[in-house]
């Protein structure tokens, strides 16, 4: 049997049949509907209603996301209250074929996700999908901190990046989002709901390639997809999406999800470091968006082409500051 063949579910629930019941009932009152397609007919259907589509928020499971994971399904959530889960592990490379890929791939639709980096890595290795017009929830919660001044070299050591870490979906549904918000989607307490799938995903690494989905996971699934609009709602409330904010993000989403996928490093120590690599989210100088520094050297860390004036010792800051939390040699 192959790695990811697919697995029945009953040896899931035999192992850890308590921690099951436990996310099932975390998860009761759910509100939107779950639809999973694992048919093509359904499939061709669903992709021909999301094309017509402004605005789709993305989500994607697996084991292992990256260059030698397995994704296994895609979240897709367009309205408020219809949540579409794709079964890739069950439809394969058919379930690009009558739909998905183009909607991923469209300039026209934008993807809302959190944390595109290794979605984006998995659709284009596994399945050659290159997933376009990206707004990054995870990188507005960066600006908005941003904004509040987090984000500079601190004054007393001026050779360091003080950058702060990216937060996880998780850590921002904690700071942002209000009891309220949560009602609306029928889960008062999102976090028990993730401790309990946490618990679970820990003991069993592969559980994202059992079949079929546990009704707990279902919901998991959809209530992440659910959670990226309803942080997206929330972080509004800090900045609104609109003039330069919303061009940074666009750009700097344009940058995270090529980060991982389309970087020379084969291992992702640079890349895939919670500190948020520089460049990702443009400056803006009076008003004015400033460029990417595409010319001069390539850091000998990260891959990247950046200005001269970025180096030292032929690394970039961003890679310097990796290594000074971490040391030269943990790669
Ligand atoms: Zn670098």
């Amino acid at each position: 049997m192959s790695r990811f063949e697919k697995q029945n579910t009953s040896s899931l629930k035999v192992k850890y049949s308590f921690q099951l019941r436990e996310l099932d009932k975390a998860c009761q009152g759910f509100k939107p509907t779950v639809r999973v397609i694992d048919e093509i007919s359904g499939l061709r259907e669903v992709c021909d209603r999301l094309k017509g589509s402004k605005e789709i928020a993305v989500d994607c499971e697996g084991v292992d996301l990256g260059r030698d994971g397995k994704l296994t399904l895609i979240q897709l959530m367009a309205g408020e209250d219809t949540v579409i889960l794709i079964d890739v592990l069950v439809l394969g490379e058919s379930a690009f074929k009558y739909g998905l890929k183009e909607i991923l791939e469209s300039k026209e639709i934008v993807k809302l996700m959190f944390d595109c980096r290794n979605d984006s890595v998995s659709l284009w290795y596994e399945y050659g999908v290159k997933v376009t017009n990206v707004l990054d929830m995870q990188l507005l919660e960066y600006m908005v901190r941003a904004q509040a001044g987090h984000q500079f070299p601190s004054a007393r050591r001026s050779t360091h990046w003080h950058k702060p870490r990216v937060r996880g979906l998780d850590a921002t549904t904690d700071k942002y989002v209000r009891f309220d918000d949560k009602l609306s989607i029928g889960i008062s307490d999102v976090r028990r709901v993730k401790e309990r799938a946490t618990v679970l995903m820990r003991a069993e690494k592969t559980v994202w390639r059992y079949r079929p989905l546990t009704e707990g996971f279902v919901r998991y699934a959809a209530l992440d997809v659910v959670m990226i609009n309803v942080v997206k709602k929330a972080l509004a409330r800090y900045k609104s999406l609109e003039g330069n904010t919303l061009k940074k993000l666009e750009i700097a989403s344009e940058r995270y999800v090529s980060a991982r996928r389309d970087c020379e490093r084969i291992d992702d120590f640079y890349v895939s470091h919670p500190i948020l690599i520089c460049y990702i989210i443009p400056e803006e100088i009076g008003g004015i968006i400033q460029p990417f520094p595409y010319e001069g050297s390539k850091c000998s860390g990260c891959k990247r082409m950046l200005t001269s004036s970025c180096m030292r010792n032929g690394k970039c800051g961003d890679c310097r500051e990796v290594e000074r939390r971490n040391g030269p040699n943990r790669r």
